[in-house]
């Protein structure tokens, strides 16, 4: 007899793995090996950004006070009585029309509050210059705490740290900084057709596809993983391997087997390891099958063998788990609004992903299938950027019609400059 499933949207399938989420757990690295990482702390300025006013510009710094009346008929002239670059500062009081001659960086010297650049000035001299117009007060200076004040929260935990994140500890003088510990991801690829990518193919066998483009997803993400090979359909050595796996890991993830067919044992192993299935039918196309489960702390993610469905199921549900199990506060991917480019006719009233290529030239928004688009298809993962998303309810989009659109990884650029 045929199992009966209950299906569940989408939503509400995201829904249920954020309640099992286990406590983020947090380490120390040193700043070198924190790109890439969330943030397991939040930072808040411990001093003035800048710490002291600077020169903005090479040039003279001066009293903004013996500027005034300063004109192209009548130029007032100063003397140059200190010379400072970067690093240094200045011992000397500066008086009435004097001037030190500051690089940019350098800190202001005491009776000073305003720069004159080298342009804005004209040599009268071994050491004097002019200059043709007023300057206000703070002119070509970079004020301490114009940039952040101390004591203001800069960073929140949770955050994804990118270079600019990292220039910004630096700054600080974060040499180690917390970051949420990796989850270890568990891959096994199940199926008695699959074949190796070095062996030569054979009638009725295929190659295992879906067990390197996971571990490129989570190499992608950063995330660690440890593959347990593929495993031929045979309840016993699934769930062998499965257990072998689960004391190694924090997150599993199988493909195949997922469905109801007479070699499809993923269900029996949750059923004898006494996992607690969270979903096993999503109201989507491709990944209808696609299974959770929780075993402890420990996620379990069945998804489909066919390799479109396996990978929308990695990015809408794996995806998103590992980053939030380390804290993300930006789990999901960036979802944006796009302009279909083709008609799009839907055989099924689930919601549909569709691999599909974004692009954004002329300043308009637009994408298109990317392809071969059935639940098998492997090519149009391969042309893809980016995943259509059309609606539940609906039958089909016509050409000009505005969809969802997620966007998946940003490494790749465009072809040419178009600003
Ligand atoms: P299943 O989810 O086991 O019912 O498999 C669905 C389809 O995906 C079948 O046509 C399988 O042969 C294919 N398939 C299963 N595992 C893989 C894999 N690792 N790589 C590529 N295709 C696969
Ligand atoms: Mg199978």
């Amino acid at each position: 007899m045929i199992e009966r499933r209950k299906p569940i949207p989408v939503t509400k399938a995201i829904e249920k793995l954020m309640n099992h989420l286990p406590a983020v757990k947090v380490e120390s690295v040193r700043l070198q090996q924190a790109y890439g990482r969330i943030l397991g702390e939040n930072i808040v300025a411990n001093y003035d950004i800048p710490h002291f006013n600077r020169s903005a510009y090479d040039g003279f710094a001066i009293c903004s006070n013996d500027t005034k009346g300063a004109s192209g008929e009548s130029r007032i002239q100063f003397k140059v009585v200190d010379h400072i670059g970067a690093g240094d500062v200045s011992k000397v009081i500066v008086g009435k029309r004097e001037a030190v001659r500051i690089m940019t960086g350098a800190a202001m010297p005491a009776g000073t509050d305003t720069v004159v650049m080298f342009e804005q000035a004209r040599a009268e001299g071994e050491d004097t210059f002019s200059i043709r117009k007023p300057f206000i007060l703070g002119e070509n200076i970079s004020f301490q705490g114009e940039d952040a004040r101390k004591g203001e929260l800069l960073l929140e935990s949770g955050a994804v740290i990118h270079p600019g994140i990292i220039a910004l500890l630096a700054t600080l003088g974060y040499g180690e900084v917390k970051v949420a510990k990796k989850p270890i991801v568990g891959i096994i690829a199940t199926g008695t057709e699959l074949l190796d990518v070095d062996e030569a193919l054979q009638p009725g066998k295929i190659r295992n596809s879906n067990g390197y483009m996971i571990e490129a997803q989570l190499q992608r993400m950063g995330i660690e993983y440890r593959s347990y090979g593929m495993q031929s359909d045979d309840l016993d050595q699934c769930y062998d391997t499965v257990v072998k796996a689960l004391s190694e890991t924090d997150c599993l993830i199988t493909t195949g087997g997922v469905s109801v067919g007479d070699f499809d044992f993923a269900p029996g192993v949750y059923k004898r390891l006494g996992a607690e299935v969270l979903f096993n039918k999503v109201l989507m196309r491709p990944g209808s099958v696609t299974t959770a489960a929780v075993f402890n702390d420990q996620y379990l993610f069945g998804l489909s063998g066919n390799p479109s469905a396996c990978f929308s199921g990695f990015e809408l549900f794996v995806r998103p788990v590992l980053l939030k199990m380390m804290g993300c506060n930006k789990p999901y991917l960036q979802q944006v609004k796009a302009i279909l480019m083709e008609d799009f006719l839907k055989p099924n009233p689930f919601t549909r992903f569709i691999r599909a290529t974004y692009e954004f030239t002329a300043g308009i928004p637009m994408v298109k299938p990317a392809g071969f688009n059935k639940s098998n298809a492997v090519t149009s993962i391969a042309r893809g950027n980016a995943i259509i998303v059309l609606p539940n309810g609906t039958r089909g989009y016509r050409a000009g019609t505005e969809v969802d659109v997620l966007l998946l990884g940003t490494e790749e650029g465009v072809a040419e400059w178009n600003l």
